[in-house]
């Protein structure tokens, strides 16, 4: 069986101990886009900070490969022939498959603003990004970051550490919109002021000038030797959507994480996935959810039949000495629960008996029972968590959560071995 793989990152990691879980024996081949080799693309943040050797970005190391047998073409795929079975390579080499896995992954938005073309400006998303941005680096400068998601700020926090002035500017009225509620984003906005971080909300760059200027919506024109554009990504899935694969928002597979073509999988950020919680097909581009799907794929790819039930977005991001880890549904409505003291809170979202998104700040230990909770969509009545929000704690959690896990202790699901 020959088992070809596009793109190496997690879900092709992932993807590789799937296949090698069912066939010791067929021949992998991965197709390394990017031509860096398997790395932790969250930590090129920590690089760029100067927090982070290089040698620790490796998600697998060379040897991993090697060890599992799994050759590694350092090219870019620029089309598939699934008639043929197979993949062709820029250069015009071509590779032959029987089973293809789509592990593309995604690519920054860029926005169509005047002057996004200037080479000062960039993006934080591969190694090679964060190379060129070190380049760029001037102590005392000012750099700009545009958007405020989790990568914004994750490069906010690195050019502050290399003791540049930063300032965000967000469109929407609050930061990490996709992560946190306005009532706990006033908090990390308050917390990255007080790091010394200008924080824009409500504003939008309308032009970036030759004269190292961002200009921002009310007129306000920002000096700026660096400017990172992080306003979002979107799923690669154009070499799917020109072999006639069925696409939306990402590629769409089914519960095998197989494509409309039977001998084509996919995983990672390039897919649209299940979320648990809304039942909704969404692309969740997260880490852990990558290399699960990578994983399941693979191992579908060699003949096991393994289902994939989807994923609830969860998230844990730590800037500046402040702790956050939220999960759940971002749209979800209900009762809001709040608790605050100092510099941790905690935020509920209730949704008749079910815990449908939780945000925490600064708080240890309780968070593995919250997401089991809300991704096992365990009931809990209303009046347990109105108790629970008075002090927070793992002796305080629900009676109902403590009775479950008796439950599956009992029933063996806990057990070792
Ligand atoms: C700064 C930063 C911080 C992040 N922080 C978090 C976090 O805290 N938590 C979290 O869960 N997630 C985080 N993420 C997201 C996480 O990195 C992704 O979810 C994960 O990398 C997805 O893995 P993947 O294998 O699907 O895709 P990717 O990591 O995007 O890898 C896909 C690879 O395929 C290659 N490729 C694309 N097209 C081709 C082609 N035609 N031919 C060959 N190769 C191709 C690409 O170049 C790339 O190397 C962060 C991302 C960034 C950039």
């Amino acid at each position: 069986m020959r088992y070809v793989i596009i793109g190496n990152c997690i879900a092709a990691a992932g993807a590789v101990e799937g296949i090698r879980s069912a066939d010791q024996k067929g021949e992998i081949t991965i197709i390394d886009g990017e031509k860096r080799g398997c790395y932790t693309r969250p930590l090129i943040s920590y690089l760029l900070a100067g927090s982070k050797p290089s040698s620790l970005l490796y998600y697998r190391p060379e040897e991993f490969f090697a060890q599992q047998q799994a050759r590694v073409i350092a090219g870019r795929a620029v089309r598939i022939d699934p008639a043929e079975g197979q993949v062709v390579l820029e250069d015009g080499r071509s590779v032959d498959y029987d089973r293809l896995l789509l592990a593309t992954g995604a690519s920054p938005v860029i926005p169509g603003l005047p002057g996004i073309e200037q080479p000062w400006v960039k993006t934080l998303y591969t190694w090679k990004d964060a190379e060129e941005i070190e380049a760029l680096i001037e102590a005392g400068g000012t750099a700009v970051v545009l958007g405020s998601g989790l990568i914004g700020i994750k490069a906010a926090e690195a050019l502050h550490q290399r003791n540049m002035k930063v300032v965000i500017v967000e469109k929407q009225e609050q930061i990490l919109p996709r992560l946190l509620s306005p009532w706990s984003a006033t908090a990390a906005t308050r917390h990255l002021e007080e790091q010394g971080i200008q924080v824009l909300t409500g504003r939008e760059a309308m032009s970036i000038t030759e004269q190292h200027q961002v200009e921002l919506d009310n007129g306000v024109k920002i000096p700026a030797q660096l400017v990172i554009v992080a306003v979002g990504t979107r799923p690669n899935q154009a070499l799917a959507r020109d072999a006639g694969l069925e696409t939306g928002q990402g590629i769409i597979v089914n519960r095998h994480l197989q494509t409309s073509n039977p001998n084509i999988w996919a995983a990672g950020d390039v897919i649209e996935t299940r979320n648990i919680l809304s039942g909704t097909a969404e692309v969740m581009a997260l880490l852990p959810l990558a290399h699960l799907e990578g994983y399941l794929a693979g191992c579908n790819m060699a003949g096991k039949s393994a289902n994939y039930p989807g994923g609830i977005f969860l998230n844990a991001v730590h800037f500046m000495g402040m702790h956050i880890i939220a999960a759940g549904d971002p749209n979800s409505s209900g009762t809001v629960l709040n608790w605050q003291e100092g510099q941790s809170s905690l935020e509920l979202t209730i949704d008749g008996e079910y815990l449908v998104r939780y945000i925490s700040i600064n708080i240890p230990g309780i968070t593995g029972p919250l997401t089991a909770i809300t991704e096992k969509q365990m009931k809990i009545a209303a009046g347990e968590w109105q108790e629970f929000i008075k002090q927070p704690s793992i002796a305080n959690l629900p009676a109902a959560y403590l009775a479950e896990t008796r439950r599956w202790e009992d029933d063996g699901s806990l057990r070792c071995g």
